[in-house]
């Protein structure tokens, strides 16, 4: 898969004495116009090209959202002010009062909670199921089920989903397949492999630098224009545009993802390598004793590798706190929250970023208290990051 996005935006850009490298960052909420008729037209979403108002559409988040599509194969894009405010405009689109939505079980603690807590408010059922398990999936289905939602890979247990499998369920069932693929993109293109909508947390990978939270929403032009509609669009709706500002520097960012996403892979591949050997109890799809090993190989654009991701069970909650302790006191990388990160990120996922989800679901799933969720960094010298690792265990 290559993909370029400053080619992306070529046809946008302007070129000559004022044709800045970078777009220009747009620097208004409102826009003028030369006649009133053009403004009305704009309002309604039929002038292409004009801008009317910031939350609506603006040049910057346009860029951004051109360059997305082009990378994920969709006809159109979306850019939303955080990967929630993507995962939940994207399904309210969907869902009315009396749908049903199927989700895997494990899942970003933030969706589960939402999927959980908020929507049976509204009266949209959600079945919580193992998404490795297709025959579950399907037995899931009903009559109302519109969505089937997943995370490529998932956090933080990091099993595989079945694209093309899911796919097809989510067709037969008059479903969409939405796919959330924060932690892998360029790896999976799920647009490719037969998911309706990709959404994104582009706080992670995608920016990489961890200085702001933003999301987006990718699919049919269709879905897009119905995001946006004035009337009932809930990204109009409720609102989360994302600040110009950032997104220009998301836009700049996106630029050197492929050299990123490739470098998180090399590393977490060869300290998963070396944890297995040391008998740590690691979870990576890019090791072969994954159970979706030969799944990932056969859905990856090849050259990106296995992702930056791992995971490994220190046993017990103390454990693991006491390793990540040393770890930050060592340098090799951070007790935090959040991936994708030039340097190493680690956090005890059932007691931080998953705790929404309740402990004995935790338990019925396998995630054990002492699990610890690496993002791994960057690392110019991944040898020496290893040994500085093998010091703290
Ligand atoms: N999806 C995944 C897989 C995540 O890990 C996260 C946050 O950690 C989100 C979505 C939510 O994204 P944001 O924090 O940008 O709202």
């Amino acid at each position: 898969m290559k993909f370029n996005p400053a080619k992306a935006i070529h046809d946008l850009k302007q070129f000559g004495e004022f044709g800045d490298v970078n777009p220009s960052i747009t620097d208004s909420s409102t826009y003028t116009f030369l006649n009133g008729k053009t403004m009305e037209e704009t309002f309604l979403g039929h002038a292409e090209g004009c801008f009317l108002y910031s939350r609506h559409w603006n040049p910057s988040n346009k860029y951004l959202a051109v360059a997305l599509a082009a990378m994920e194969s969709t006809e159109s894009a979306w850019i939303t002010a955080s990967g929630m405010a993507a995962i939940t405009c994207a399904l309210l689109q969907l869902c009315n009062s009396g749908d049903h939505i199927i989700t895997s079980v494990t899942t970003y603690g933030g969706t589960y909670a939402f999927l959980k807590n908020w929507l049976p408010k509204y009266n949209i059922e959600v079945s919580f199921v193992n998404i490795t398990n297709l025959e579950e999936v399907k037995n899931a289905v009903k009559p109302n089920t519109k969505v089937i939602y997943t995370e490529s890979v998932t956090n933080p247990l990091l099993q595989v989903s079945n694209i093309p499998e899911l796919a097809i369920i989510a067709y037969e069932a008059g479903a969409k397949l939405m796919v959330d693929n924060t932690f892998t993109p360029m790896i999976f293109t799920p647009a490719m492999l037969g998911a309706d909508l990709v959404v994104y947390s582009m706080t992670k990978f995608i920016n990489g630098k961890n200085d702001c939270v933003a999301g987006a929403i990718c699919g049919s032009a269709q879905f897009v224009d119905q995001l946006s509609n004035v009337n009932n669009g809930t990204a109009m709706l409720l609102g989360p545009v994302l600040d110009p500002l950032r997104s220009s520097s998301i836009l700049k960012n996106l630029n050197t993802l492929h050299i990123r996403m490739k470098q998180h892979s090399k590393n977490a591949q060869y300290l998963a390598e070396n944890f297995e050997k040391m008998g740590l109890k690691i979870i990576y799809p890019g090791l072969p004793g994954h159970p979706q090993f030969e799944l990932h190989r056969t859905m990856m654009n090849k050259e990106y590798g296995f992702g930056g991701m791992l995971a490994i069970d220190f046993g017990t909650m103390e454990n693991a706190y006491v390793v990540m302790q040393k770890m930050q006191a060592a340098d090799v990388g951070y007790l935090a929250v959040s991936l994708g990160y030039f340097k190493t990120l680690f956090s005890c996922s059932g007691h931080s970023t998953s705790s929404e989800i309740p402990v004995e679901v935790q338990k019925e799933i396998g995630l054990s208290e002492g699990l610890v969720r690496f993002s791994v960094g960057l690392d110019n010298d991944i040898e020496e990051t290893l040994e500085t690792i093998k010091g703290c265990l």
